[in-house]
């Protein structure tokens, strides 16, 4: 793929910027980070989704992946870090017994990224491999979070080496002083990723049962919360305490927060097929901390975006799986002190986003 010619660039840069009425004349630009969802890469041609509405490019999107990377290593701010928003690799590589190669295909290009990765686990990871997998996997990107300071030692049942079924992937970390990424697992509850003997399957199973009745429990058909279908799942009693804690630590320390994970938590953000189960319990908790300016998420291709009604930003991320030729959609989020600009390549948006008040 051609890089964009970089003084061209520029000048739509800085006419997006007056647009927006925002000038970084002396705005000290503190870190830059990588965003990119949904590679579901697999070596297959291409083909229609279920609903034959939208065509998926798996060879391509190993390129684009490719191509993102690139980019971001020739910014004159390398990213401090990328975050991976979750379905990196598509499940039919479980058909083709293929999981394992695409994977590594898809490692080898990251391994190539001067800035690390955090990855997200979607449904895809879980249609590919078990967490037992994951969690030994260079997916698991737990070593990235925060080992010095104090709210890392609140105990919490996340994902260890020596993992129990139970447990689940979230972690956070402090990239720039006052500034913390924090990961949540969207899959915590669900069934897809946990053993049928487990309890959180079995709770998931009750859930999911009583909010849908379909025999297909991936149909959302007739359901009232259409969120309730097997290829999504929500976050526990005991993960939405831990980020109550974590949350409550950033608010004493005056920190700004950004939530990142696979599925999307707010309405206005997304088809709402692709919301979390439990999106409603997340929400009103990340919005009763001030801290808390940001959530990120993939899963919905389409994209979306909103300003909820606490002024927290909530970004869906345009999936790369459904990128057609020539066309690309990745994105680097600028962080200043005021805000966050986050200049879209593709069909993703610039987009000039100020902090709520706290
Ligand atoms: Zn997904």
């Amino acid at each position: 793929m051609k890089s964009p010619d970089s003084s061209g660039e520029q000048e739509i840069y800085s006419e997006f910027l007056e647009q927006e009425k925002v000038s970084n004349d002396g705005m000290e630009l503190y870190f830059t980070f990588g965003i990119i969802a949904d590679v579901q890469y697999a070596d297959k041609a291409d083909s229609y989704n279920f609903t034959r509405t939208r065509k998926r490019y798996y060879r391509q999107s190993l390129h684009l992946l490719q191509s993102a990377i690139e980019e971001w290593n020739k910014e004159a701010k390398v990213p401090s870090f990328v975050l991976q928003l979750g379905d990196v690799i598509d499940g039919i590589n479980v058909q083709l017994q293929a999981s394992d190669v695409s994977l590594q295909r898809v490692l080898n290009e990251v391994g190539k990224s001067k800035a690390a990765f955090h990855h997200v686990w979607g449904n895809h990871e879980f249609y590919n491999f078990s967490r037992n997998y994951l969690t030994s996997s260079q997916l698991n990107s737990k070593h990235l979070e925060d080992q010095q300071d104090s709210v890392s030692k609140t105990r919490h049942k996340c994902v260890s080496d020596d993992s129990d079924s139970e447990e689940y992937y979230a972690y956070h970390f402090c990239p720039f002083e006052s500034f913390r990424f924090l990961m949540v697992d969207c899959y915590d509850l669900s069934i897809i990723g946990r053993k049928p003997s487990s309890k959180k399957y079995q709770d998931s199973m009750k859930i999911l049962k009583e909010k849908n009745p379909n025999t297909d429990l991936n149909s959302p058909e007739g359901l009232l919360e259409n969120q309730f279908v097997q290829f999504n799942g929500g976050f526990s009693k005991e993960q939405l305490e831990w980020v109550n804690g974590v949350l409550t630590f950033s608010d004493e320390n005056h920190e700004k927060v950004v939530i990142f994970g696979h599925l999307p938590i707010h309405p206005d953000s997304t088809d709402t097929v692709c919301l979390a189960w439990n999106y409603a319990e997340m929400l009103s908790l990340l919005q009763s901390h001030t801290c808390a300016v940001c959530y990120i998420a993939g899963h919905d291709h389409d994209g979306g975006y909103c300003l909820d009604s606490h002024g927290i930003h909530h970004i869906t991320l345009q999936g790369i799986i459904e990128t057609p030729s020539g066309r690309h959609a990745f994105g680097t989020v600028q962080v200043y002190e005021g805000s966050m600009i986050l200049k879209g390549r593709g069909s993703v948006s610039n987009r000039v986003m100020h902090y709520r008040k706290q």
